[in-house]
């Protein structure tokens, strides 16, 4: 018994070629194979498997693919988000609140803490999920950080650059070199990617750069939180070092723009974050209309944006950034995907993992169009239904 027959969808969202953006599908069938999807066609056309499901014309969409998340932490922030809704403004600086408390916490304790996220967002159609270290802010806590984000997804992000602890504010430098030499070493076998919080109150453009480029060097692929609370040069140094990403861009130029225009970095949105911080939020359109590949993501941490919801950032997307809930599927799943340069997630087709969601619901469009509500039926992971 290896193969399942997911059948009479009513809509099928592939991302895969058509003449529209979501290469949607109706009456359609797909066919997986243990951890693989094996075919996609028209339900009359459909293969018989071993077995089946009648999905009775609900939507199918790829599973979500969150490509920004800092799930290993420990404690909360609800009273400063408090704060902030009675007035007080964000600053970032509230990360080391969430330092103390990470680094008290014991293994078993984080791990309970991420897993329990990592369910919630699954719960909530997320099939793939980057996860960032950045609340130990020292070489052992940042390495027990990725150790366990990998226990959990294997797109992990040293962040080790997220601010400068409290110990090391009177020398940056001196802390940019331990995440360069002695951390970047330590954390080295359990990430895939170097990160950098490039931004006034954290790291300027040079000790971005010095952090990236050692990353780099050290094998790691490059993602960048940039832009964020005001102009800053974290856009062009993505570009410049052939980063995936360049996250949060809610603060952009002229030649930040142009600059994503003509290259490979993804212009990843974060909305969340400027609901959660009660900012202005990033102008989606202009993104969109300049040709550039826009990803979604939540990046779901206590400070500032405390949400694992998917369905909630393409309704925040569509409501708030004017994206159309096609662009807003779309950069949920596809764009994703691209920010973490993979083409076998966020896409249906034949080869691509069987990473699948069944909505109640006859098509995509409700999921912006019935915020809050709970849409997912079914979430498929490595072609495991549940
Ligand atoms: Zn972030």
């Amino acid at each position: 018994m290896t193969t399942l027959l997911i059948d009479n969808i009513g809509e099928l969202v592939t991302n895969d070629g058509g003449g529209d953006l979501l290469g949607l599908r109706t009456k359609a069938a797909v066919l997986v194979d243990r951890d693989r999807i094996a075919w996609v066609g028209p339900s009359v056309h459909a293969p018989a498997g071993d077995r089946r499901i009648d999905v009775d014309g609900a939507a199918v969409l790829p599973g979500f693919v969150d490509s920004h998340a800092h799930l290993v932490f420990a404690g909360d922030r609800a009273a400063e988000f408090a704060a902030r809704m009675a007035g007080e403004p964000y600053t970032g600086g509230g990360i080391r609140t969430t330092v103390g408390a990470t680094r008290s916490a014991s293994d078993d304790q984080l791990r309970l803490a991420t897993g329990r996220l990592v369910d919630e967002a699954r719960r909530q159609g997320t099939t793939t999920i980057e996860i960032k270290s950045g609340y130990g802010l020292t070489v052992e806590d940042e390495a027990r950080s990725l150790r366990i984000a990998r226990e959990f997804t294997e797109e992990t992000t040293l962040l080790g650059a997220h601010v400068v602890p409290a110990e090391h504010a009177d020398n940056p430098w001196r802390y940019v070199s331990m995440v360069c030499g002695p951390m970047l070493a330590a954390a080295r076998p359990y990430a895939k990617w170097m990160d950098v919080f490039c931004e006034r109150g954290a790291f300027d453009e040079d000790q971005a750069r010095t952090i990236l480029t050692a990353g780099r060097d050290a094998g790691l692929g490059l993602r960048v939180h940039g832009n964020q609370l005001g102009p800053g040069p974290g856009v062009q140094l993505a570009v410049e070092l052939g980063a995936a990403s360049v996250d949060h861009c809610t603060h952009l130029s002229d030649a930040d723009v142009d600059a994503l225009a003509s290259n490979v970095t993804v212009a990843t949105l974060l909305p969340g974050a400027e609901f959660s911080t009660r900012s202005p939020y990033p102008d989606a359109r202009r993104l969109l209309d300049a040709g550039i590949t826009v990803a979604l993501a939540t990046d779901c941490n206590p400070g500032s944006s405390y949400t694992s919801s998917m369905p909630f950032c393409i309704a925040l997307a569509v409501r708030e950034m004017r994206m159309t809930p096609a662009e807003a599927v779309r950069a949920a799943t596809a764009g994703g995907a691209e920010a973490l340069r993979r083409d076998d997630v966020g896409v249906v087709r034949a080869g691509a993992r069987a990473d699948l969601i069944v909505l109640d619901a006859p098509t995509h469009l409700h999921l912006a169009y019935r915020p809050g509500v709970p849409l997912i039926r079914h979430v498929m992971h490595d072609g495991v239904l549940r």
